[in-house]
């Protein structure tokens, strides 16, 4: 686990065990305590941080209702007065103690506040938080990577997700992912462009602090424009070269997305 803090808050960043390199969060209020949780995958960790540090759970926030987001959630209910908040599109996947959160709502808790971006793709449901100057992605953008569509995803829906959602944020904001995969989407970005200076840093950088049992940190908006081929579907350099492999690629954005995305699911 690790933690972030700024003015009036902190965030804790839980790797849970024997997951899929999943990720929850802990986002508290210095000041009254009131906690959210988001995609709690194994709790007990999650619920010592809570005890050990006095907080309250308001919201339980589940991005998408994946299996792995939402194990967590009714051992959280038990212990706490909280509900579930997930796009109306996941709210039977999940436990009748929640409420529809949209895009553009806000939650509330303590003197802090989140907004929604409802960001459809990796599947229908998919929300993104924006916190501060934080993102959570959840699975639609990971480090140099973005969501598979293997599970009710829609590529259409996650092209236009992180076209006019995700390219849009400042590029400033930070990303906390929904699952580490760093280290082969950095690996599958420097496949596609060899050249690509950036992605070779970051993949050396990632595994240095593998090396010393550090967890990647959180990289911007700004950064994943330079090396994240699913950000960089309008770069003319990466585009010749998917189109030097596929000579019939027409080349616009969409069909970049798509061939990108297929690249990804056959690569490993
Ligand atoms: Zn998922």
């Amino acid at each position: 686990m690790d933690t972030f803090t700024g003015p009036g808050y902190g965030i804790a960043r839980i790797r849970a065990e024997d997951s899929d390199n999943n990720y929850s969060y802990v986002i508290w209020c210095a000041e009254t305590s009131e906690c959210v949780v988001i995609d709690p995958n194994e709790p007990i960790e999650i619920l010592n941080f809570i005890r050990d540090n006095g907080l309250s759970v308001k919201y339980v926030v589940n991005t998408h209702c994946h299996p792995d987001h939402i194990l967590g959630n009714d051992p959280i209910l038990k212990v706490s007065l909280s509900k579930i908040l997930v796009h109306p599109l996941g709210r039977e996947m999940v436990t009748p103690r929640s409420a529809p959160i949209e895009n553009g709502d806000t939650i509330k808790f303590g003197n802090l506040a989140i907004k929604i971006a409802h960001t459809p793709g990796h599947c229908p449901e998919h929300l993104t938080l924006i916190f501060e100057d934080y993102v959570f992605s959840g699975d639609t953008l990971f480090l140099s990577g973005c969501g598979n569509l293997k599970h009710r995803g829609n590529a259409e829906d996650l092209f236009k997700s992180l076209d006019t959602v995700y390219k849009k944020f400042p590029e400033e904001y930070k990303v906390f992912v929904g699952h580490d995969y760093s280290d082969a989407n950095l690996r599958f970005a420097l496949d596609i462009e060899p050249g690509n200076k950036d992605a070779k840093n970051k993949l050396d950088e990632i595994n240095k602090n593998h090396e010393k049992g550090k967890e990647p940190a959180p990289t911007t908006i700004g950064e994943e424009k330079k090396y994240n081929p699913f950000l960089r579907f309008d770069e003319p350099s990466l585009v010749s070269e998917l189109q030097k492999r596929n000579p019939e690629l027409d080349g616009s954005p969409m069909s970049v997305f798509k061939e990108l995305r297929k690249l990804r699911d056959d690569w490993e």
